[in-house]
Parts: C-alpha cells; structure tokens; sequence
C-alpha cells in the first residue's frame, strides 16, 4: 500500500477534526473546494476502475454468508468462533483498525480458523461525512493492519452504516475492494424474530448482517445466532466467506 498516501490522509484527520463532524461538508467545503451538494473523486491512476456493491448474491447451490462487524472485541469474538466452530461454518468479520490493533491476536486466530478480514475503517467512521483524504486514509491504515495481521490483504470494505457515496466508492475502486452491504440483519434487539424471518425467507446468496462489537453483541444474539447456523445447516445450506459467495456466482 501507499505510504505516502496513508500518510497524507493521517495529516488530513486531524484538519477534518478540526471542521466538526456536525454538516461537515459544507464545514469543510471551503478546505476541499467542492460544494455541499456535489463529491467529485475518481481513483488514482490512469486505469479503468469499477466499484461493485452487493447486497446479496445468486450462487446455483445453497450457499450464503454471515458477516460479523464492529469487533474484535474480548466479550463476543471468542464466543462467535466457538459457535462457527460448531457448525463448521465461515463467516467474514468487517474490523475496526483500532480495534483490531488492540486486540491482535483474535484477528489472527479468526484469520487462522479460515474466516475472511474485511475493511471497515480505522474507527467506524462515515466516509459520507469526511473527504477523500481523510477516507484513504481510513481504509488504508485498516487494509495495511489486517493485511500484516494475516499475511492476506482484504479484498471487501463495508462502510459502516452502510453509508458510502463517490468518495468512498472511489477509495474503495481504488483498493480494487468490492463493497458488501447486506440483505439480512440480526439484530442485538430481536435477534430471535430476526432469525425467524431469515428461517422463513432466508435464500441461497443472503448476507446476513451481526455484530461482535459496538451496542448490538448480547447473549440473546448469541443464541439466536447458534440457532440459526443449526437450522440453515439442517436444512442443507454452507455458510461460507463473502468472497467465497461471489466467486461461486461465477
Ligand atoms: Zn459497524
């Protein structure tokens, strides 16, 4: 990765820090010269560049993915990769850089039980409210550590929030990431009526959204969870990596 460009959007935290992170566009208008109503950034380089989002993907078998974001933390990552663990399954954990940095051996040991890394910035931040400096900057410091922490650089960014518009599908086109949103949540406040719908509705190529991290992690969400790695499992689904879904829509 680019370390002089890691460092430019490290110098250009702390100018965003500056601006507010309240209306901060048009705070900080005058500083990046573009208007509250127009984000112009195109990926470095003279290549052709795209910036594929999915939501959910159309693989022939019943596959689909779990992903988990906001860890890793001490309280949920060891209890989400004893319940994977469980049911043999694989799932992508979307990691917070800072978090990650401070707990680095769990990223590793979910790297090494063959669960996929991915790229959600350095400290959940939301790319639509910083600009293009200050989103490299974010993406790359995370990309590097993961990538140093597993010795497999990321190859997916979800932006937390699901929030992302051409600043940061720029950065991310420029990291040659796709973006994985997600069309199912289980949530830390009704994880079981959650898991009951994806039982009624869940499909081949659903991605499930939970968390190890942040306010939504509880021992609710656990159970349920468990419970629906079982039944999905029953009834004939793998639950394998995002990358792994999307390679095997072919
Ligand atoms: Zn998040």
């Amino acid at each position: 990765m680019d370390r002089r460009g890691f460092l430019a959007g490290a110098g250009l935290v702390a100018a965003g820090g500056v601006a507010g992170s309240g209306a901060a566009m048009a705070a900080s208008a005058g500083a990046t010269a573009e208007g509250p109503t127009a984000r112009t950034a195109v990926p470095p380089g003279p290549g052709a560049y795209a910036a594929t989002v999915v939501f959910r993907a159309a693989p022939p078998t019943r596959l689909l993915a779990l992903t988990i974001d906001d860890g890793p933390t001490r309280a949920w990552t060891p209890r989400l990769l004893a319940i994977l663990r469980r049911h043999d399954a694989r799932a992508t954990f979307f990691r917070v850089g800072e978090r990650a940095q401070a707990a680095a051996d769990l990223v590793r040991q979910t790297a090494d039980a063959g669960h996929e890394q991915g790229n959600h910035t350095w400290a959940h931040d939301d790319l639509t409210q910083h600009d293009e400096a200050f989103d490299r900057g974010t993406l790359e410091r995370t990309h590097e550590l993961l990538a140093d922490l597993t010795g497999q650089a990321p190859a997916l960014c979800r932006p937390p929030w699901g929030r992302i518009d051409s600043v940061g599908l720029a950065v991310c086109a420029g990291l040659r990431y796709r973006v994985a949103l997600w069309s199912q949540h289980v949530t830390g406040s009704n994880p079981r009526g959650d898991v009951d719908g994806i039982l009624r509705l869940g499909s081949p190529g659903s991605i499930v959204l939970a968390h190890d991290g942040g306010p939504e992690p509880n021992p609710a969400l656990m159970t349920q969870l468990d419970r629906m790695l079982a039944a999905m499992t029953d009834r004939g689904y793998r639950f394998v990596t995002v990358s792994e879904l999307l390679a095997a829509q072919g």
